[in-house]
């Protein structure tokens, strides 16, 4: 996988154990960065009609076509459903886009960042400077390290902690696993929620349903949300959310004109409907 294989005739095809026997491709004009990382392969495209893509070991991270659908939603979801956050924790995510989003909120006084690849991060300022902006806020303390072993480390400190993982492969896979939810629990405050990326619910049901035992087994509430990515597996993604206090399924604050002007995707409404599930998968949640 984590090799050129998979550009051909122009063209990059991405394909993964996790979703075996379906494949995506996107006509790629030039290959703009490739550097193979302690943890992962690092590359970022110019697309024909996309805009520039990052991928890690071959599997495709972001476009800039429909990034906003993504870091909209895993951001502001959690942070408007709590009544107040002030501390928040961004594990992965090392393009930038949920810190970006995350400093929206004006309330939000510290913003710790846990990366475990130091060129995702360099590799993004250079060539995603609208996702990487994130970085430029003072707010944000940036530490490269396992999202896991950091976790460990934190009790009772935060209001939202938001998982930006990749995919449950090479390094992203302890950040799928139960002890590394019962660290996010033990860093939450009290009345903290916790949002990770929850994979699909067409192609990664055992995963998600996982997922959803775990929460559910943590916190006092969970909820799926499912957000619509064209570039992403199956063109859905979703988001795995535990509660230990607030209601998960509609914000508890207002968002002020000024920041709702600035987004293309999350609104008050989509994200309550976002929590209402095709009928399969509101069952396959029901039954875990
Ligand atoms: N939602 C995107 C997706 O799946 O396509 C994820 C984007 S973001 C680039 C994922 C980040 O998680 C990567 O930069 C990767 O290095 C980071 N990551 C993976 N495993 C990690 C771990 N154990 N601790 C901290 N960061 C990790």
């Amino acid at each position: 996988m984590a090799d050129a294989n998979h550009i051909k005739d122009g063209w990059f095809f991405e394909s993964c154990s996790l979703w075996s026997g379906m494949g995506f491709a996107l006509e790629i004009e030039k290959v703009l960065h490739r550097e193979k990382s302690r943890f992962q392969q690092v590359e970022v495209f110019q697309t024909k009609n996309y805009g520039k893509m990052l991928a890690l070991d071959g599997i495709i991270q972001l476009t800039e076509f429909d990034e906003f659908a993504y870091q909209e939603m895993l951001a502001h979801v959690p942070l408007f459903a709590h009544p107040f956050p002030e501390s928040v924790l961004v594990i992965g995510g090392g393009d930038g886009g949920i810190l970006r989003e995350v400093c929206r909120h004006d309330c939000v006084k510290t913003i710790d960042f846990c990366e475990i690849d130091e060129a995702v991060i360099r590799v993004s300022k250079q060539f995603l400077p609208t996702l990487a902006c994130g970085f430029d806020d003072p707010r944000v303390n940036v530490f490269i390290g396992d999202g896991y072993a950091y976790v460990l480390e934190k009790k009772n400190q935060y209001d939202v902690i938001i998982v930006d993982s990749s995919d449950p492969v090479g390094p992203g896979e302890v950040l799928f696993k139960k002890p590394f939810y019962e660290g996010l629990k033990a860093a939450l405050k009290p009345d903290g929620i916790v949002a990770t990326q929850g994979e699909s619910i067409f192609l990664h049901q055992e995963c998600v349903t996982n997922l959803a035992r775990i929460t559910k087994q943590l916190f006092v509430q969970q909820a799926y949300a499912c957000i619509m990515v064209p570039t992403y597996p199956g063109g859905n993604i979703g988001i795995c959310l535990g509660s230990l206090g607030p209601e998960l399924k509609q914000p508890a604050r207002k968002i002020s004109d000024r920041v709702q002007k600035k987004l293309q995707y999350y609104t008050p409404q989509i994200h309550a409907a976002s929590f209402v599930l095709p009928d399969f998968a509101r069952r396959m949640f029901d039954n875990i």
